[in-house]
Parts: C-alpha cells; sequence; structure tokens
C-alpha cells in the first residue's frame, strides 16, 4: 500500500496491518465481542479493541510508546535502521527506515508516522 492508501485507513485497520505485517503475529476475533482483535504473539497473547480496551493485553502503539517501540525493534533486529525528527513543519513528526527513501512518512502523531514508516518498510523486504 502506497501512503495515501494508509493515511485513509481506521486505526483498526492500522493496528492490525501493523500486528500482521510488521510484528508477524496471526490474528483472530473474539468470540465475544465483533470489534475485539487478539493477537497471538511469540510469548503472549495480546489484543486491541476500540470498546473494551483490554486492560492486560491491550496493544496500541498509535498511542502507547512502548508499543511503537517494539515496532522499531522488530525492524532493527532484521538490520533494517530506523530514523526520526520532528520539525517546525505541518505535520512535524517524520520517521523512515533505511530499507527505502520511500519509508518517509509525516504525521502529526509521532507514533502513527513511525507505524506509517513501518509498513512502507515492510513492503521493501525482499520475500
Ligand atoms: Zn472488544
Amino acid at each position: 500500500m502506497n501512503i495515501d492508501e494508509l493515511k485513509v485507513l481506521s486505526d483498526d485497520a492500522i493496528i492490525e496491518k501493523v500486528a500482521v505485517e510488521v510484528m508477524g503475529w496471526r490474528t483472530r476475533k473474539s468470540k465475544t465481542c465483533k470489534w475485539c482483535i487478539i493477537f497471538q504473539a511469540e510469548d503472549d497473547e495480546l489484543g486491541y479493541c476500540k470498546l473494551c480496551r483490554l486492560p492486560s493485553c491491550y496493544w496500541n502503539p498509535l498511542t502507547d510508546w512502548n508499543h511503537t517501540m517494539e515496532v522499531v525493534a522488530r525492524l532493527k533486529k532484521k538490520g533494517i535502521d530506523f530514523a526520526f525528527a520532528s520539525y517546525e513543519l505541518e505535520p512535524p513528526y517524520t520517521a523512515t527506515f533505511n530499507i527505502s527513501r520511500d519509508s518517509l512518512v509525516s504525521d502529526a502523531n509521532p507514533r502513527r508516522a513511525i507505524c506509517f514508516a513501518a509498513l512502507r518498510a515492510v513492503s521493501f523486504i525482499p520475500v
């Protein structure tokens, strides 16, 4: 997906895409709530839901810097380095991964800029 296609996605869709395409997690739906998405991480079950806000397992790299940095660490492990800057421009936050200049993304939310850059970056990893 190019950046214009990514920027129109809902938060739910962005979070699920990052979980699957960057973190490499499998996802499944909850049996009890149609909004819940459960992520099967390596040694943990995490989730996202715009209604339930699952307290112990809530994973949202768009709002929680700890989760955003897990995304950065995941790509770093594959040898893909990260750069981040803030400018007196609108939008102010710019993130990029060194795999391609086309992963450079700016956004008003720094965590969102990083998630978009990560989604762009994985599209350049040779399969
Ligand atoms: Zn739910």
